[in-house]
């Protein structure tokens, strides 16, 4: 060893074939507990992570020593769902050392991508806005933006779906059973997170009233950190995700000893809070262990920023300018409400002091515009398992209302602007809380922000008018096309370099290729390539045999009414009919793709489901269709899959009710993988429109000021609607009469009956000029030439839609925060403790002392 190396450099692993392969073995051996010759996949697969981790962790230290160093301000993105993916495929291909990684395994006999199949996808979310955390925590490591994701280690993740006889049915998503190589276990970093108890008021000498919370239910927060590899393996940020422990005030010694059991019981039921991940679809109502969750995740997360910033703060006045905590949703929002409780109670901070300190740390996404998904808890609820927190938010209430009613005389705006929603059982709106306690509000795309403005904060829009901003999402590029897509992305770094990876808007210099014929032909061989590792997936998968030269035609996401999967299924059925109508024309093969799933106690979502699957049996064993129409419906949808399916599809359904999907994602990863887009105007659609050109998008249907309007007006008549469209009464009249479920002939009964009756997401109303668009696609897949041209605009043009620019622009306009890049630096100056009243007798030395940060912290 050259004896001048800077002693950071030992220890350091080595990125090479020779010494991953040393590693492997050393992790199979000494950790592991097998030789080569006894070793299952999974052994593998722990042994192979294991290795690459060791790779990742010097990395991992300097950048936490790096962002100490400079006492930057971090962002805290607080998230109840992060849908991560696999990580070891993310994380060779971020380090650069896939092939190294694949030849060192083929040298001791081992495939790689056998290793790579048995990770399991930890589905820590339900879709979208989990996704949207996990693509940003890839986007801040990659940018060398200073960012901690903090959430749950959920037990369980999202329910494993299977179909039995086409239906629906939930298992257990176990994803821990075999351990967990990635994460890093933090037994010393612990938090109390309180519940229920009394609040008491106390006066101290000067006669100063304060507040203790007292005979609470003690349960611990405690840390498990998994590292987040940005590109190039240069800044290495972390997901701290808590899980629930008793507190040893579970005093086995206050039990005789026949309760003893019940002590133990008592010790699991309080581990229960992050047992499992809800299944939430739009509109289940709370339950207290829900509730729960949030705070506890909410509260122990606070804790943890409050301490990293009192390690080198001996006041809290610059807590704003070193932390910026992202809300992602409502979920976190009693955050605001903690925050406020830690620096008044706590710290014995004045409340005006406090309110401004907290306003200027949180802002708050927003990502959905449906009433009944809105967050509103109960305020029973709140006052008996929160009740100091309830006593802040009247305040907080008070004190706000105090000020709008200086402005405005009239009634019911003063109660929509309330926290508390007075009708009927009384609720904490927490959007409304959220909004007052943050000092930006965004939205997810140009549409939803509008549509903010208009509908859910239209009052408190008024009353401070510079709050809401409107932030579209995007996706990361590393996971969604580097890795999921590799003929595609070495197809394109061969013809404009690799910096796309990271700048993602230079893929516009493909744009002249569009029309380039030998391009043209590379680029369809990349799809053809990516639809026959699909089409080998659905035969492993439900048996079906597709063709690889038809249009895949691919709707791909949670099953909900207001998606539509409803509207594309009765446009498949129409089209199966026009088939049998006309078997011998030259029909252009389409397969229909489905994936998704409903949440448990979504009723009609499942029927849906089951209704894809009878229509799948029938049409796909119909000798007469055969060839001409296929139809596919995948369980299990997660982000493994996904990455099977966006870079094999050709159309991308996004055909939502307009003013319902607030941005979508699953739009962009398919318009970045080249599918051409057949939405409504809706969400991001609006956006991808705007930068693909209408040429390049088959944008139908009603527009969301069109949808109010026929809503609003009472003058839509679905009956009336049917009555005049033959193609769509056919389609109904057969699901109604069991030509899909001659077992059960009523089956699908709700769903006929609700679009005749009210069709409140007006799928018979854009019927018709949904399958007009729909046939004028399938029409000019018959050009190869058209198609691929708008196929490589769309990959070319959506560079805009990646997490990277939704990143910097929440960086520079709402976090400001700015890259921190690893490197060495004088370290901050320790400060003197920072006042800490202690007014609450809990803590007792429980809170940690170093916070386990690497002891970057020194
Ligand atoms: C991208 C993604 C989503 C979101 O899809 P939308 O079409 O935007 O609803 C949901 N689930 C998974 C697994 C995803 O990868």
């Amino acid at each position: 060893m050259d004896v001048r190396t800077k002693p950071r450099e030992i220890g350091r692993k080595s990125l090479d074939v020779e010494a991953l392969k040393r590693s492997f073995v050393e992790w199979l051996v000494y950790s592991v507990g097998k030789d080569l010759r006894s070793a299952t996949r999974r052994d593998w697969f722990a042994t192979a992570a294991l290795a690459v981790r060791d790779r990742v962790v010097d990395r991992w230290m300097d950048t936490t020593r790096a962002v100490y160093a400079q006492d930057a301000k971090r962002v805290y993105y607080l998230s109840m769902e992060f849908l991560v993916g696999r990580l070891l495929t993310n994380s060779l291909a971020n380090l650069g050392i896939m092939d190294a990684c694949r030849v060192a395994a083929d040298g001791i006999g081992v495939r790689l991508d056998d290793v790579i199949e048995v990770e399991p996808d930890p589905a820590l979310g339900n879709g979208g806005l989990g996704r949207l955390a996990a693509c940003f925590l890839d986007s801040m490591a990659t940018h060398h933006l200073p960012g901690f994701g903090y959430g749950i280690r959920y037990e369980y993740g999202l329910f494993e779906q299977r179909f039995e006889h086409g239906w629906q049915v939930e298992y257990p998503d176990n994803w821990l059973r075999f351990g967990n190589p990635w994460e890093f276990p933090r037994p010393e970093v612990l938090y109390p997170i309180q519940f229920y108890g009394r609040v008491e008021e106390v006066r101290d000498g000067s006669g100063r009233k304060s507040y203790r919370w007292a005979d609470t239910e003690k349960v611990f927060a405690m840390a498990f950190d998994t590292p987040v590899v940005g590109f190039g393996g240069q800044t290495i940020n972390t997901l701290r995700l808590w899980s629930a422990r008793a507190t040893s005030d579970f005093n086995f010694g206050h039990f005789n000893e026949g309760d003893y059991l019940k002590a133990v019981e008592q010790k699991v039921l309080s581990e229960n809070l992050s047992r499992v991940l809800y299944p939430n679809d739009a509109t289940e109502v709370g339950r207290e262990l829900r509730f729960k969750q949030e705070y506890f995740f909410t509260s122990a997360s606070i804790q943890d920023v409050l301490r990293r910033y009192g390690q080198y703060h001996s006041s809290f006045d610059q807590l704003p300018e070193k932390a910026a905590i992202q809300l992602n949703d409502t979920h976190p929002a009693i955050g605001i409400a903690e925050l406020m409780r830690l620096l008044v109670d706590q710290h014995g901070l004045e409340w005006e002091h406090a309110w401004d300190i907290t306003t200027r740390t949180f802002s708050y996404t927003n990502h959905t515009l449906l009433p009944e998904a809105l967050e509103a808890w109960p305020v029973r609820l709140v006052e008996r398992v929160l009740p100091r927190h309830m006593q802040i938010i009247y305040e907080v209430n008070a004190r706000f209302l105090q000020r709008a009613k200086r402005s405005t005389g009239d009634l019911a705006r003063i109660q929509r602007l309330s926290l508390i929603d007075e009708h009927g059982d009384r609720r904490v709106r927490m959007g409304n809380m959220a909004f007052l306690g943050s000092h930006k509000v965004n939205g997810v795309s140009a549409l939803h922000t509008d549509l903010m403005k208009q509908t859910v904060f239209a009052d408190l829009h008024q009353e401070f008018p510079d709050r809401i901003v409107n932030k579209t999402n995007g996706i990361t590029p590393r996971r969604w096309l580097h890795q999921a897509n590799p003929p595609l992305a070495r197809l394109i770094s061969s013809r404009i370099g690799q910096s796309w990876i990271t700048d993602l808007e230079l893929l516009a210099d493909l744009k002249p290729k569009a029309d380039d014929e030998t391009f043209q032909e590379e680029f369809r061989r990349a799809k053809r390539q990516n639809k026959k590792r699909l089409a080998a997936y659905i035969a492993r998968h439900v048996q079906v045999d597709v063709n690889v030269d038809s249009l895949f035609d691919v709707q791909v996401k949670r099953i909900h009414e207001y998606k539509r999967q409803l509207l594309n299924l009765l446009q498949t059925v129409a089209l199966y009919n026009d088939i049998r109508d006309n078997p011998t024309k030259e029909w252009v093969p389409v397969t229909k793709i489905f994936a998704g799933k409903a949440a448990p106690s979504y009723q009609m979502a499942k029927l849906i489901i089951k209704l894809i699957n009878d229509v799948a049996t029938v049409i796909n064993q119909d000798p007469v269709v055969r060839g001409a129409l296929k139809v596919v419906m995948l369980p299990n949808y997660n982000v493994t899959q996904a990455e099977v399916i966006m870079p094999a599809a050709d159309l991308s359904e996004q055909i939502s009710t307009a003013g319902m999907e607030a941005s979508g994602t699953g739009n962009m990863k398919l318009a970045l993988n080249g599918a051409l887009t057949i939405g409504t105007l809706d969400g991001a659609n609006v956006e991808i429109r705007e930068h693909v050109g209408a040429d390049n998008i088959f944008i139908f249907g009603l527009t969301a000021d069109e949808v109010r309007e026929l809503r609003q007006g009472g003058a839509f008549h679905p009956r009336e609607v049917i009555a005049t469209n033959p193609r769509l009464k056919r389609a109904l009249d057969m699901i109604a009469s069991g030509v899909f479920s001659p077992d059960d002939p009523q089956r699908f009964r709700p769903i006929v009956e609700s679009l005749y009756n009210t069709d409140h997401f007006l799928v018979t109303a854009d019927f018709e000029e949904y399958c007009n668009t729909h046939a004028a696609a399938v029409e000019l897949y018959r050009d190869r030439t058209g198609w691929t041209r708008r196929a490589i605009l769309n990959t070319a043009s959506v560079g805009w839609f990646s997490a990277d620019r939704t990143v910097k622009e929440y960086a520079s306009e709402i976090w400001g925060v700015t890259p921190v890049l690893p490197g060495s630096a004088e370290p901050a100056e320790a400060a003197p403790p920072l006042p800490d009243a202690s007014r609450e007798g809990g803590s007792r030395g429980d809170a940690p002392k170093d916070g386990g940060d690497l002891e970057a912290a020194e």
